[in-house]
């Protein structure tokens, strides 16, 4: 099932040991392919009216990967490198993501080639409603749920339950992450970087590496980054690095996350921060550190730029595809561990269900019963991995892998053709 050489990155690395995992599974060849292939694409044209009266004709796509165990469920990204294979990458990745944590979900994601920070908010809005429109027919709460991801957020999930609840009426189920005013979970903001931070714990607890007083560096500073700096910072690891889209800072002695929350609100950017040195995306590479963590784009993680001067004892992949197979087996040589994405940064799906199962059932958990269910899971999804991943002396990913795709594959086979 491997990808050509010449296929789109966010898709090779969705599909990165996909073979060494149903090749520990013995699965058939029709099986791979039932599993390999999407269940359903879609893309539209998304005209644009901007506030200036010129119309903007953008792309837009949702891609259904594999719903055998679920309604399909993934995030919605506004983004300029939005397109088909990025989608469709990022889709697959869901179907492991949700079978790994036991969701009765499957994958889907979506996305606008579009830069958000361009735009106003009426034009968001107005974006926002016409994609929904234009994929609504394949929606609901039954069938497939957004939810936010890189350029989205709270509100542009207001806006897509509303769009779709005037047709259909009212239909809270139908997204997730929304704000907690409109049906939104206690502990969704946050649930993505506390979740990466529940992984990290596991995984230094189980494989020997210091937790208390570590040192970890980030990029990103958005919902997930951002939150996981906080995470870290409760449980007493230093955050020493931290880079977004216009640059860094660098504090060996540990970020004042707090005060850079204040700096990057004000000033869009943690850059300028004062009680740090200046850092760029290339020089947080070569940062000496227990835990690297890339929270902001895919493919960042490459041969030719880092896979072999990383200084990090383990790469936590809280960013969607960051790591390319190539740079993925160098690392592995390198005897650094590396935490998979689709269980490092899981907990915010597994909100996500929590929020969808209190919408259905019309109740509002208190925030100790998420927390707790999002410790369980995570703890439990890390356990299983790293158990398999011993007893078959593989890499953790190719373990999580090997969980996901027999989950996927029982449920094909029980469900018939
Ligand atoms: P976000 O839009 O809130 O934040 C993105 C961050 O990345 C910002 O700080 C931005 O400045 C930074 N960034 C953008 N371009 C950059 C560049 N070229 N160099 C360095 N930094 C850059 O996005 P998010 O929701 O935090 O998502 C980050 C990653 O986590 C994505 O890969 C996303 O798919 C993944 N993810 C998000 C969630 C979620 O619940 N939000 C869940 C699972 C995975």
């Amino acid at each position: 099932m491997s990808q050509s050489t010449t296929a789109p990155k966010a898709e090779q690395i969705a599909t990165n040991q996909f073979d060494a995992a149903a090749d520990l599974l013995g699965l058939p060849s029709s099986m791979r392919q039932r599993l390999y292939t999407p269940f359903r694409e879609i893309t539209v044209q998304v005209p644009l009216l901007m506030d200036n009266g010129d119309v903007q004709v953008l792309l837009g796509h949702r891609v259904q990967h594999n719903g055998a165990r679920g309604p399909t469920k993934g995030g919605i990204r506004y983004h300029p490198t939005v397109d088909l294979h990025e989608v469709r990458g990022l889709a697959t990745l869901m179907t492991w993501k949700t079978a790994l944590l036991d969701l009765p979900f499957g994958g889907a994601k979506g996305g606008v080639s579009v830069d958000p920070r361009g735009l106003s908010k009426l034009e968001l809005e107005r974006l926002t409603r016409k994609f929904t429109e234009r994929v609504a027919l394949a929606l609901g709460p039954y069938r497939d749920i957004p939810a936010p991801d890189m350029g989205t957020n709270a509100q542009t999930m207001a806006w897509m339950l509303d769009e779709y609840s005037q047709k259909r009426g009212y239909s809270p189920a139908v997204v997730t992450g929304k704000p907690v005013s409109l049906g939104g979970s206690l502990g969704r903001e946050e649930a993505t970087g506390r979740g990466v931070m529940i992984a990290m714990r596991e995984a230094a607890l189980d494989r020997g590496l210091p937790w208390k007083g570590a040192t970890a560096a980030i990029q990103g500073f958005g919902n997930v980054g951002s939150h996981l700096a906080q995470s870290l910072v409760a449980e007493g690891v230093r955050v020493i690095a931290v880079t977004d889209a216009v640059g860094g800072v660098h504090n060996a002695n540990g970020l004042d996350i707090a005060a850079l929350l204040a700096h990057a609100s004000t000033h869009r950017s943690v850059a300028g921060f004062k009680e740090a040195d200046a850092l760029t995306n290339e020089q947080l590479w070569l940062v000496p550190c227990d835990f690297m963590v890339p929270a902001a784009l895919g493919s960042v993680i490459t041969r030719e730029d880092n896979a072999s001067t990383l200084q990090c004892r383990m790469l936590v992949e809280a960013a969607n595809a960051p790591t390319t197979p190539i740079a993925d087996k160098i690392l592995n040589e390198r005897g650094i561990i590396v935490l998979p994405d689709f269980l490092a940064n899981a907990g915010g799906v597994v909100v996500s269900y929590f929020e969808w199962t209190q919408n259905l059932q019309q109740m509002r958990w208190e925030i100790e019963q998420v927390y707790s269910g999002l410790e369980r899971k995570m703890v439990t999804a890390y356990r299983d991995v790293s158990t398999l991943a011993r007893e078959r002396d593989v890499p953790l990913r190719t373990a999580a892998y090997a969980i996901a795709l027999q989950r996927v594959a029982d449920a094909e086979e029980l469900r018939g053709n």
